[in-house]
């Protein structure tokens, strides 16, 4: 619908497509307004395109709309700051411990990713965590620490929320939201992130189809959000052999349905130090829009995740082979790694 669209005119168009027996859903974003009809009636969509205050119309046969690709020509780059973005040219890292354990802790690892020109930092202060008796994250103190920390550094802090009554408070200390694998159906957490003016990097459930997370992260779009980041973080099979099986075919079969960002979560996807690197630069090559990493001065003192998270040097290491992959997969160009998306767009 049009940006400035005024009332009458949404009601317009919503009666017309009412009496024509859809359900409507009139969605303002902060990019956009968008009316979805869901009907299994056959019309001519042409009609609809030429009410007052439509600029377009398209027929999306997914259980997900907003999400899919269906109607948007290219993918989304989702801006977290000036000049900070995910889903564009640029490849995004996130880098970070798995949970915020102290000042000195966090210090280090913003002076590590400063160094490296990183611009986005990870940490969790709310942790959910398998057994009730392992580190529950230091909560509100240590994300306000992280937060007034990373501005001096000019990095944004992108951390995770689990219950939809805190979205409010940890505002003002979060820069991108995290929903991690097992809140993805946390409906009302969805629902009120989808009220909130900054970024969401939505995790896959462990156990969540494709579908699935696309009509969750629909959850987040539907209810005002559009800023939304996909992450493929693992998921459970029968193979015990390491923590969750990576789901590198995920990567680009979300980008054709879907023109959100993909990113990749090496660390939880196999939960081993040394292949997580390997497992980056699969991601890279597959066509990840970036990365989340968690990084650690001291991997062997860390309360949560210890086993996964890279050191400083693996860490450097890790970055500079990722530019490089980065760079490998511009110069092979679209023709290799993007073939499906082409064809996709060209039949719409
Ligand atoms: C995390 O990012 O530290 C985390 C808890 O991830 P997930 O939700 O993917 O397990
Ligand atoms: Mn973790």
């Amino acid at each position: 619908m049009r940006n400035e669209i005024d009332v009458d005119e949404a009601n317009g168009v919503e009666s017309y497509l009412k009496h024509l027996g859809f359900e409507t859903t009139l969605v303002r974003t902060g990019g956009g307004n968008y009316l979805i009809a869901v009907g299994a009636r056959e019309i001519d969509i042409r009609a609809v395109g030429h009410l007052p205050g439509v600029i377009d119309v398209h027929r999306v046969s997914d259980t997900y709309k907003l999400v899919s690709r269906k109607w948007k020509v290219g993918h989304s780059e989702i801006k977290v700051a000036d000049g900070i973005s995910i889903g564009g040219s640029a490849f995004t890292i996130i880098a970070g411990p798995c949970a915020i354990e102290s000042e000195s802790q966090m210090d280090s690892i913003l002076e590590h990713l400063a160094s490296e020109g990183i611009s986005l930092i990870r940490g969790g202060a709310f942790k959910p965590r398998t057994s009730p008796y392992s580190f529950q994250g230091l909560g509100l103190e240590g994300l306000q620490m992280l937060a007034s920390l990373a501005r001096k550094y000019q990095i944004k802090v992108v951390s995770e929320v689990i219950s939809p009554s805190h979205v409010a408070s940890l505002y003002d200390h979060i820069d991108v939201f995290q929903v991690g694998t097992r809140n993805m159906q946390n409906f009302q957490l969805l629902h009120e992130l989808g009220k909130v003016d900054k970024p969401v990097l939505l995790k896959r459930g462990m156990s969540s189809t494709l579908e699935e997370l696309l009509q969750s992260a629909e959850y987040i779009f539907s209810s005002g959000n559009e800023r939304l980041i996909l992450c493929e973080r693992g998921i459970r099979t029968f193979e015990r052999s390491y923590r969750n099986t990576l789901d590198l075919n995920a990567i680009p079969v979300l980008k054709d349905k879907s023109h959100l960002p993909v990113i990749v979560d090496p660390s939880h996807g196999i939960g081993i130090r040394r292949f997580v690197t390997p497992l980056a630069l699969a991601a890279v090559m597959a066509g990840a829009d970036g990365l989340l990493v968690e990084v650690h001065g001291a991997p062997e003192l860390a309360l949560s995740d210890g086993a996964q998270s890279l050191n400083f040097q693996e860490s450097s290491a890790l970055i500079r082979s990722v530019q490089q992959v980065h760079q490998l997969r511009l110069k092979l160009g679209k023709a290799s790694v993007h073939d499906s998306t082409q064809e996709t767009e060209a039949s719409n």
